[in-house]
């Protein structure tokens, strides 16, 4: 057990690691941050922020040895460069996770081979030329049908690196965009909703999944977590069930965030694991009785997981930095949204990440609304972030 008073280290710097950083600290750890760029919004509050790339090995294995315990915020940290830290200190969740869950061919095998319900996949390997690319994304587009989804194998989130394929009219777009890269074709599912569970695990095998919560993407990237999610109760049920069997057949230490497909039959399909907290997680923080990011610290660190009771309905929305009046051209800073109207309200809380420049589709903060009722929180967030958006 690495118990208060002691080092966490956190690989990443962003809103996740922020607010990492200030749970560890509600329970008396220090925590250190390594974060290519700085400052980071988690540097800010955080003991101490090391700022190189995560390829230099000589500043990570210094960043180790002051820390009792190393996890990371981000899933695209490069695995390899891991290895140099693991005989400094503990590293949790272990290398092998991230590396399965950073890659989609590897985690979309991941799923085959533990025998966990996905969508059907082809995998293209990357090839030296064009003609080589075209054929095998063809062929991979021909073994999966349409419509589909290509997505590049490394690096991809909030639908970043992929293509909706949806008739034969878009082949040609898809060849020009990935022929020769290293993709997954996967079988566009018609899904009823967008699900995720966040579940917990201890070195241990104690595991908790938190309540299924439903999410609605607006142009790729998370806006609304609703919670209870509005399916049927064996169907949630069964996606905690699931997210739990997953986090055991990896041997996760620490959070994993579960993203699934809800389809009209009740049938659950997983699109992704990340093995960190999750933005559709945010949640926990206000309407929980531990958030997830004290669970992460209680994981990583062996101490017992916390309750993850839900106090009452809520719903999180993602505040973008769309909502500060950004206008191209214009030297000026750009117009703060009027925050009073979230303020105001005994059951909203607002959250806001600290970072210094605001871009279109950039997570800047978020807000929960709480209520008795699960449809009148949403419509009095839905009322709220479009309020938010007018530029006062
Ligand atoms: P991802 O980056 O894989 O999480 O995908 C981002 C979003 O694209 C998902 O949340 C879905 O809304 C959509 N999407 C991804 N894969 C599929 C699929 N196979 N079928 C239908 N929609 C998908």
């Amino acid at each position: 057990m690495i118990i208060p008073g002691k080092t966490i280290g956190v690989l990443g710097g962003g809103q996740l690691g922020r607010m990492l950083a200030q749970a560890a600290a509600q329970m008396g750890y220090h925590v250190h941050i390594f974060e290519p760029v700085g400052p980071s919004p988690a540097g800010e509050v955080a003991r101490k922020e090391v700022n190189a790339p995560y390829e230099d090995l000589a500043a990570l294995r210094a960043f180790a040895a002051e820390c009792d315990v190393v996890t990371y915020e981000f899933e695209n940290v490069p695995a390899a460069p891991l290895r140099e830290i693991e005989g400094l200190t503990r590293l949790q969740p272990h290398r092998v996770v991230l590396q399965t869950c950073q890659n989609r061919s590897r985690e979309k095998n991941w799923l085959r081979g533990a025998g966990f319900p996905h969508a059907a996949f082809a995998e293209v390997p990357a090839a030296g030329n064009h003609a080589a690319g075209r054929a095998s994304l063809i062929a991979g587009i021909r073994e999966v049908g349409l419509p589909c989804v290509v997505k590049t194998a490394d690096f991809g989130y909030d639908g970043k690196g992929q293509l909706k394929v949806m008739g034969e009219e878009e082949i040609d777009a898809a060849v020009a965009r990935f022929a020769g890269q290293a993709v997954v074709i996967e079988r566009f599912v018609t899904f009823a909703c967008e699900v995720s569970v966040v579940v917990a695990r201890t070195a241990a095998g104690e595991v908790r999944a938190y309540p299924v919560t439903e999410n609605i993407h607006t142009n790729h990237i998370l806006d609304f977590s609703i919670v209870p999610a509005r399916i049927a109760p064996a169907v949630a049920a069964a996606a905690e069930k699931l997210a739990c069997a997953i986090a055991e057949k990896i041997s996760l230490v620490g959070v994993l965030g579960v993203e699934m497909f809800v389809t009209p039959a009740g049938e659950i399909l997983v699109n992704e694991l990340a093995p960190r907290t999750h933005n559709s997680g945010h949640w926990t923080l206000d309407a929980c009785a531990t958030s997830q990011f004290e669970q992460q610290v209680r994981a990583i660190c062996g101490l017992p997981l916390g309750a993850v009771t839900l106090h009452s309905p809520v719903v999180m929305v993602n505040i973008l930095g769309d909502v500060w009046d950004l206008q191209p051209g214009l030297d000026r800073t750009p117009t703060e949204p009027a925050w009073t109207a979230l303020l105001s309200r005994p059951n909203v809380r607002l959250h806001l990440y600290g970072k210094a420049s605001p871009r279109s589709g950039r997570k800047m903060g978020h807000f929960t609304v709480q209520g008795n009722e699960v449809e009148t929180a949403l419509t009095q967030a839905k009322a709220l972030k479009s309020g938010l958006a007018k530029v006062t």
